[in-house]
């Protein structure tokens, strides 16, 4: 038996995330740079406020979510979810990992051909679909998720026009046990409703079923909500393929696994809460082995995760353009990034670091963006080290739907750069300026003369 080695004891402070005798856990580290950049080059080179999107991390959350459901199920396939971050580059690099795309609207539709994604590889979701729209998604292949009656029956009206058969699948709303209910989008599992769409799919013999869909909710920290789906669209894949004769050769489970951002108002960090990707594959996968398909007529399990794939990846730089007391007595810092570029500060407490080295002395304070507008709080209360005009912060966990949700209102929106796996820095939108805002409006001919 070999000798161990000795290690000396050592003591380090706990951070366990709740009050102790040192108050709440609050990040002291300064983030001084973002995969390798340093913060200050950034800003001094782009401008602030900024948003960074590091390829790395992207990659990598990808990578890894994709091992977690392909080591457990044969057939699996993800599909970016474009509205989460519809930049070009963004979606580029998650269609060189071998992403399809998701889209929600026309738009997004022709983003994603732009992209250079073949129409049989974009799944078409939402609940208002264009004629026009439908038309080039059925003629290119695409998987149409249908959403209510009514668009089956547009379909049904348009299919005698059509190059093609569309390919469809339809959208299912259920109880998974989580509340309140998801229940807007797609046609009801339990009151029959899904049945009988899929009835009348396969009774037109207009359209090609192709599948069955469902996005059951957002933020989801219940693995055991997508096993009550695959339960649920397991049911109607042996529906369709007993009888009606008409098996379907995928499930889509939809997006929705967290990211590890904390909710607004919860009291544990994301991190401590938030189920890895892992328990919701090992959830998912084991669930759908047992639906009782043969090897070879698994369906293929495709996802749409957005956040979870690219919330991490991306930060705000920002600098402090003053500080502040309030009449309450409450310290409070004024930012150069508002609510207008964080729109999910709405409902997440985004982890905000210095990006500095500081004083040791830290206090709680409410950090107010730029806008002349109550709403803009990105943070009511944080504890962080005193901070003084000039000095620069990092927003993190910044990558889901802000870019996307994003709005020019009192501010524009700043430069986006993408940090690649090299350390080299690409601008990847440009900021806007007053003649990019100002192209598409008209002004009135017996406007256009003022005599103030
Ligand atoms: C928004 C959306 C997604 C992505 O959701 P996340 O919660 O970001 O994973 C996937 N599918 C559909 C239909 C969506 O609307």
């Amino acid at each position: 038996m070999n000798k161990q080695v000795y290690e000396s004891p050592s003591i380090q402070k706990m951070n366990g995330g709740l009050m102790n005798k040192f108050g709440t856990r609050s990040s002291y580290e300064p983030v001084k740079q973002i995969d390798g950049v340093a913060v200050n080059f950034l800003m001094e080179q782009f401008g602030s406020p900024l948003f960074v999107l590091s390829e790395r991390t992207i990659r990598r959350s990808y990578q890894s979510a994709v091992r977690a459901f392909k080591t457990r199920y044969p057939k699996v396939q993800f599909a970016w979810s474009y509205k989460t971050n519809y930049l070009n580059a963004v979606c580029r690099i998650f269609h060189q990992e071998g992403s399809w795309a998701e889209v929600v609207s026309g738009f997004e539709y022709r983003k994603a051909v732009g992209n250079g994604v073949p129409g049989h590889k974009i799944i078409f979701n939402g609940p208002g679909k264009t004629d026009e729209e439908l038309r080039v998604a059925a003629n290119n292949g695409s998987l149409i998720h249908i959403d209510h009656f009514d668009e089956l029956y547009q379909l049904i009206a348009l299919s005698d026009t059509l190059d093609k058969k569309p390919k469809v699948a339809i959208r299912v709303n259920m109880d998974t046990g989580v509340y309140p209910l998801w229940d807007r989008f797609g046609f009801n599992y339990e009151n029959g409703q899904a049945a009988e769409a899929l009835g009348k799919i396969t009774a037109s013999g207009k359209l090609e079923l192709a599948g069955l869909h469902c996005h059951i909710g957002t933020y989801m920290l219940s693995p055991d909500a997508y096993v009550k789906a695959v339960e649920k669209l397991g049911d109607l894949a042996w529906k369709c393929k007993t009888e009606l004769n008409s098996p379907v050769r995928y499930i889509d489970l939809g997006g929705g696994f967290p990211s590890t951002n904390t909710l607004r108002g919860s009291f544990l960090p994301g991190p401590d809460t938030v189920p890895p990707v892992d328990e919701f594959a090992e959830a998912i996968t084991s669930r759908l082995l047992k639906l009782g398909f043969g090897a070879e007529e698994l369906p293929l399990l495709l996802l749409e995760s957005g956040r979870v794939l690219v919330d991490d990846a991306g930060f705000l730089l920002s600098t402090v353009l003053a500080g502040k007391r309030l009449p309450d007595g409450r310290r409070a810092i004024i930012l150069d990034a508002g609510v207008n570029l964080l729109f999910t500060s709405f409902w997440y407490d985004h982890p905000v670091s210095p990006a500095q080295d500081f004083t040791h002395h830290t206090e709680d304070m409410a950090l107010f963006g730029p806008l002349c507008m109550n709403i803009d709080v990105l943070r009511q209360g944080i504890n962080l080290p005193l901070l003084n005009r000039g000095d620069r912060v990092v927003v993190h966990k910044v990558g889901a739907y802000n870019m996307t949700q994003w709005m020019q209102f009192i501010q524009m929106r700043p430069n986006v750069v993408l940090i690649d796996e090299e350390g080299g820095t690409h601008l990847i939108r440009q900021a806007e300026d007053l003649a990019y805002l100002e192209q598409l409006e008209k002004t009135p001919e017996h406007l256009k003369e003022i005599n103030l």
